[in-house]
């Protein structure tokens, strides 16, 4: 039974993410999702609405679970008994990070082999930090996340019909002015 782990900030999850789920879920009988709390960057979702937006994305992928971790990536996977450690690939950029990334794991835990997967090229361009740049100014971003992200919030039951788009872009462009 391989469980994977595919980490990252999430901040916020876009369809470029999800992408990578998706297909790691196929070739993976279990894929955690796990959420880094990490201090030193300055994020714009709070890591609880990030585990609650990546749920609400994954919830009906059955072998998908979504948590938050603290520390060292590896540790995180050796305690959950995961062997392979997911990463997406866009660009020769992500590459330099990525394979220093892994060998450094692989260093720490040679039990655990990270696999790379790369961005369907639909997605290549997309990175969180364009997701908030967007919304601060404003743009449409329906196209690069799904409506319970561009909602900045996980969809609530009983919402007022109708009132999501009123909402939605002033919510996460609120919250973007604020972080910048
Ligand atoms: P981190 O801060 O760890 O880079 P991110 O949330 O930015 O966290 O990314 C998590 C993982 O998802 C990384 O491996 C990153 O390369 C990958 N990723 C991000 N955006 C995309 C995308 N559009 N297509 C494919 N992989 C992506």
């Amino acid at each position: 039974m391989a469980t994977a782990v595919y980490p990252g900030s999430f901040d916020p999850v876009t369809r470029g993410h999800l992408d990578i789920i998706k297909r790691a879920a196929k070739i993976n009988d279990r894929l955690i999702v796990a959420v880094l709390i990490n201090s030193a960057k300055n994020p714009l979702f709070t890591v609880e609405e990030r585990v609650a937006l990546l749920r609400e994305c994954c919830k009906d992928i059955p072998n998908v679970t979504v948590e938050s971790f603290d520390g060292l990536t590896v540790e995180f996977a050796k305690k959950r008994h995961a062997s392979v450690m997911v990463r997406g690939l866009r660009a020769v950029t992500d590459f330099e990070n990525e394979i220093q990334l892994a060998q450094t794991n692989h260093a720490l835990m040679p039990g655990i082999e990270t696999m790379f997967l790369a961005t369907s090229i639909k997605w290549s361009y997309l990175s969180s930090t364009i997701v908030k740049e967007a919304a601060r100014y404003g743009s449409n971003i329906s196209k690069f996340v799904t409506p319970n992200v561009e909602d900045g919030h996980p969809r609530q039951s009983g919402a007022a019909p109708g009132g999501r788009k009123d909402v939605l872009i002033p919510f996460i462009m609120q919250k973007g002015l604020r972080a910048f």
